[in-house]
C-alpha cells in the first residue's frame, strides 16, 4: 500500500502573504510540484490531499470557490499527467475546536479507513509543522518540504522546534519524490 498524504497550500501551491488563498485564479502550482505528483503516481502511489481551510468557516470564501479552487487544480495536475485521488479538508476555524483541523488525526485517520491503511503505512508529505504533527499523531512517516510556509528552513542540522521526532527533511516535493522512489527496492532476482 502506497499512500501519499499531501498538504495543499506551500506544498503542491504557493502561497500568498496572507498564507492561503481565497480563489482559483489565485492557484499557482510551486515549481515541480504537478511534475512530482505525475511521478508518485506512475509508480504505483496513490496521492491524497489534506487541507486545514479555517477560511470557509470565517466566511473568506465559499464551498462553491473552494471547489473552482480544487476543480482547477485537478485540472493543471491532469496536463501534467498526475492524478489526486481524494481530497480531505477541514473547513472549521480554530475556535470551534472541530477534532478534524490539524494538528488533529481525524482527517488522516478518515484517510487510512478509506484505504485499508494503517497509519505506519502512510507517508505524510507537507510545509506546515501543523500537517506533519497530526501525521505523528497517526503513527506516518514524515517528510517536511521546505517551501510555503517552511520557505528557508535548513534540510540539516537539528529539527526545528515543533516538527516530530523523525521528520524527515527535503527542500521541495520534487526533491523529495526523487529521494522517496529511489528508496524503492528493485525486484526480487529471479531464482
Ligand atoms: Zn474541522
Amino acid at each position: 500500500m502506497k499512500i501519499a498524504i499531501l498538504d495543499r497550500d506551500g506544498t503542491l501551491n504557493q502561497i500568498g502573504e496572507e498564507g492561503f488563498i481565497a480563489s482559483a485564479e489565485a492557484w499557482k502550482a510551486q515549481p515541480g510540484a504537478l511534475e512530482a505528483v505525475a511521478q508518485l503516481n506512475r509508480a504505483g502511489w496513490h496521492v491524497v490531499v489534506a487541507t486545514n481551510q479555517p477560511g470557509l468557516g470565517r466566511g473568506l470564501f465559499d464551498v462553491t470557490e473552494l471547489n473552482a479552487i480544487h476543480a482547477r487544480m485537478h485540472r493543471e495536475l491532469a496536463a501534467a499527467g498526475a492524478r489526486i485521488d481524494a481530497i480531505f479538508y477541514c473547513p472549521h476555524p480554530p475556535d470551534e475546536e472541530c477534532s478534524c483541523r490539524k494538528p488533529g488525526p481525524a482527517l488522516f485517520a478518515q484517510i487510512a479507513e478509506r484505504f485499508g491503511a494503517e497509519g505506519h503505512q502512510l507517508r505524510v508529505i507537507g510545509s506546515c509543522v501543523a500537517h506533519l504533527q497530526a501525521g505523528a499523531a497517526v503513527g506516518a512517516r514524515l517528510f517536511l518540504v521546505c517551501t510555503g510556509a517552511s520557505a528557508g528552513l535548513p534540510v540539516d542540522g537539528d529539527l526545528p522546534a515543533g516538527l516530530p521526532p523523525g521528520t524527515r527533511r527535503f527542500p521541495d516535493l520534487a526533491a523529495l519524490v526523487d529521494a522517496l522512489l529511489g528508496e524503492t527496492p528493485p525486484p526480487a532476482p529471479r531464482p
